[in-house]
């Protein structure tokens, strides 16, 4: 957010030059709307939390101004490289402090899969915006502890779907609405790429909470019912392990999963951490049909309908994703597909439901 002090020191003027209050409403006359930017800190300076950040520096209302780390090598590089104070730079243990810093708006979580809940949490209560990055926890009931330690504190929980702000894909579910494409009646996900380092925190059930599932399985569970745009009242699964030994008891290779909506519509999706080359969506309905391919990888994303391609610009997705929860946060805008914590629960549902189904073989109903 640009403060009076920006703005006094932007016109050249002390706050000690002026009279508080002449100089609130000065302030107050020159800033609109456009000029508040959302300060954020990230917490978890890994390789996405690296990619958010080189987004950022594109966003006009999203600004980088705070690290949480606990590798001081690495706070002090990107202390250099971003320009972040000292004031703004935190460890795991000392992080609650960041209560009392009031230059710092909202934290972005992005640590391993099993930090989202507790450090989530811990952020809400020291009164900052709380995004965080998919899967929003490990599990239904932890999101729920989630949203409520949020509504409590009274700020924001939003979760990094990137994909909800990209603009082909925006453009498949303005149609899909529209009824473009009939009545929508089936839809395919297929997420999956070939797991490298088998000692990585993805393949450890505790910090992961799980496998492919949690990590990439989501998008499809995630895309069928932005792409259907209704919610699923059952689920079947069924898992498939080719390597016991990488992919030990609790963390899944490959499931797929089926699952049934209102309307009828059915979603079929694989979810895999055995194969490369799947990044797909299709949408079928009785007038027409959407593919896309790749569909929720960093981009450019494809995507063609019953009526040829779809072409849009293609903006870094992380940096749309921060302009726009800026607006959210700062604006109070409503995005076409939600980004709240009660989305991120949603998924959770259908994760805790497949597992189940996969443990019990049984068709697990939702709702
Ligand atoms: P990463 O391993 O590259 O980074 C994780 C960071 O967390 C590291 O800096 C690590 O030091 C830190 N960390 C803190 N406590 C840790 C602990 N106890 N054990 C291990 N690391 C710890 O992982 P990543 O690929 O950056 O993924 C981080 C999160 O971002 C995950 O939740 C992942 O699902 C999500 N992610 C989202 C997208 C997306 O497109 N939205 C893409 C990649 C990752």
């Amino acid at each position: 957010m640009s403060t009076r002090r920006d703005f006094l020191q932007i016109a050249g003027l002390s706050t000690l030059a002026l009279s508080l209050p002449l100089a609130d409403t000065l302030a107050a006359s020159v800033f609109s709307k456009e000029d508040k930017v959302l300060r954020v800190a990230i917490m978890g300076l890994g390789s996405y939390g690296t990619r958010v950040a080189e987004a950022m520096k594109e966003s006009k209302r999203a600004k980088l101004v705070g690290v949480i780390s606990g590798t001081p090598s690495k706070v002090e590089t990107w202390r250099q490289k971003y320009g972040i104070p000292d004031k703004n730079c935190y460890n795991y243990e000392n992080f609650d402090q960041i209560k009392e810093n009031p230059d710092i708006d909202a934290v972005y979580v992005i640590t391993p899969n099993s930090l989202h809940k507790p450090y989530g949490i811990r952020v809400a209560k020291a009164g900052k915006h709380v995004i965080c990055e998919k899967p929003m926890a490990l599990n239904a009931a932890e999101g729920r502890e989630m949203i409520a330690a949020c509504k409590a504190a009274g700020v924001h929980l939003l979760v990094g779907y990137r994909m909800h702000f990209e603009a082909k894909t925006l453009e498949v579910v303005r149609m899909q609405r529209a009824g473009e494409f009939g009545k929508t009646l089936f839809f395919q996900g297929l997420s999956g790429f070939i797991i490298g380092d088998p000692t990585q925190w993805r393949l450890n059930r505790e910090l992961a909470g799980g496998g492919a599932m949690m990590d990439i399985g989501i998008y499809s569970i995630n895309g069928s019912r932005y792409m259907l745009g209704e919610e699923p009242i059952w689920v079947t699964a069924q898992e498939v392990k080719t390597d016991p030994v990488k992919f030990k008891e609790g963390v899944d290779e490959t499931i797929t999963f089926q699952m049934g909506f209102p309307s009828g519509a059915v979603a079929s999706c694989l979810s895999t951490y055995a194969l490369n080359n799947l990044d797909k969506f299709y949408l079928d309905g009785t007038k027409g049909f959407a593919e896309m391919q790749p569909s929720t990888g960093y981009g450019p994303i494809q995507a063609r309908t019953n009526n040829g391609p779809i072409e849009r610009e293609h903006i870094t997705h992380q940096t749309v994703q921060m302009d726009e929860m800026a607006a959210i946060i700062l604006d109070g805008k409503k995005p076409v597909i939600p980004v709240d914590g009660e989305e991120g629960l949603k998924d959770l549902v259908i994760v805790d439901a497949i597992y189940e189904a996969v443990k019990t073989g049984k068709k697990v109903m939702i709702g």
